[in-house]
């Protein structure tokens, strides 16, 4: 039967619950799932992670948090990094918990609980020392006062607070401890305001593992559900995707054949190539080129000239392979195979970056732990 994408990204539900539970354990099952950006490009996991031990889920959009509440997840949710002008209302109406790190987000979330008829659920976020988002200290006493008039208005309550550590995947740091003391100060301040949050929480994947962010109520882990450690010190984690292709076409070359765009690659001597119909269109980082590898009948082989946008060239020495033939472009790494973290060192970024941008052309296939899949749809804007 013709299929209609050669390259197929499979995503391990197994694995993703093997490092949820791994998390939920060594949090005290106190497990925010930080599902963003479609599930760090692994597709709606949702109902894996909480049957797995997450108690609520995280996300940046409204939008992502609407698409969880419709897969019918009944754990909180946390939306945050919204816009003054976002659809406020429809998250409170979605009983969609939102992140306030301004007064003028305040404003906006009130007016929205108004129209809504309904007590908006929100979690005071405070900068520690990201110097990005969350409230500014100076303004944090602003932000809790004015959070402690609406709660007694009705309009909010303050069910959280939270902060976001810059430097966690580094535990000896001594900015480490200056962002502990700011958060445990902002939840004082809070406090004092007449504020009773349930749960705080300051910690993401690094700062669980290493220990930064240990102390308060909840844990934010999006990475490390997904098998990548930011501070490279746990083995217990394991990658949740698998990325193939299919063989275009093969043929032999001669020594001496210039490759791709701008030759950058000659072959040295007569060897065989095969067309794979991938490209950094597809996610492949053009970073990798000259140095990225694929499994090729259980062998590891050269990619070889500048990457395409749509497709790469395998060197495959004195194999010449059949069109069609499947090819691993990485996997858990467990049968040699490259794998997200090798394709990271090879563009110089991180796994995040990687497993985040593979490309809607790519066919996506849920694998659940008994083996069955299910066909995904390509991720949403
Ligand atoms: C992305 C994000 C997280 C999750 O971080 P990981 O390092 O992927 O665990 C937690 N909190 C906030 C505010 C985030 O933006």
């Amino acid at each position: 039967m013709p299929t209609s994408s050669p390259s197929e990204l499979v995503v391990h539900e197994s694995a993703i619950r093997a490092n949820t539970a791994f998390f939920a354990e060594c949090t005290g099952n106190r497990l925010m799932a930080v599902l963003k950006a479609d599930g760090f490009g692994h597709g709606d996991v949702a109902a894996a992670v909480v049957g797995a031990g997450a108690t609520s889920i995280g996300v940046t959009s409204i939008a992502e948090a609407l698409r969880v509440r419709g897969a019918g997840v009944d754990v909180p949710v946390l939306s945050w990094t919204n816009a003054v002008d976002a659809d406020f209302a429809a998250a409170v109406t979605a009983d969609v918990d939102l992140a306030v790190p301004s007064l003028a987000v305040l404003h906006a979330v009130v007016r929205a609980a108004g129209a809504a008829g309904r007590r908006a659920r929100v979690h005071l976020h405070v900068d520690v020392g990201m110097g990005r988002d969350g409230c500014p200290t100076e303004e944090w006493t602003a932000l809790c006062g004015l959070a402690a008039e609406a709660q007694g208005l009705g309009t909010v309550r303050v069910v959280g607070v939270m902060g976001h550590m810059s430097c966690a995947d580094r535990p000896e740091e001594p900015q480490n401890v200056r962002e502990r003391l700011v958060f445990r100060n902002a939840v004082r301040t809070a406090r004092r305001r007449g504020l009773a949050p349930a749960v705080t929480h300051l910690a993401a994947t690094a700062a669980t593992i290493t220990g930064a962010g240990r102390g308060f109520d909840l844990h934010r882990v999006g990475a490390g559900l997904f098998g990548i450690d930011p501070s490279g010190t746990s083995s217990a984690l394991r990658p949740a995707l698998s990325l193939t292709t299919r063989v275009v076409s093969a043929r032999r070359v001669a020594a001496g054949t210039g490759i791709g765009y701008g030759h950058d690659h000659v072959v040295p001597r007569t060897t065989n190539t095969a067309l794979l119909p991938i490209g950094y269109g597809d996610g492949l980082p053009r970073a990798a080129s000259g140095k990225a590898e694929v499994l090729v009948r259980g062998r590891r082989r050269p990619l070889i000239g500048r990457f395409s946008m749509d497709m790469v060239v395998v060197d495959t020495g004195g194999d010449r392979l059949p069109p069609g033939e499947t090819v691993t472009v990485f996997g858990p790494g467990s049968d040699g195979e490259p794998t997200v973290a090798d394709w990271a060192r090879w563009s110089d970024t991180i796994e995040h970056e990687v497993v985040t941008r593979i490309g809607s052309r790519v066919a996506r296939v849920h694998r659940r732990p008994d083996g069955r899949d299910t066909a995904l749809e390509a991720p949403h804007a």
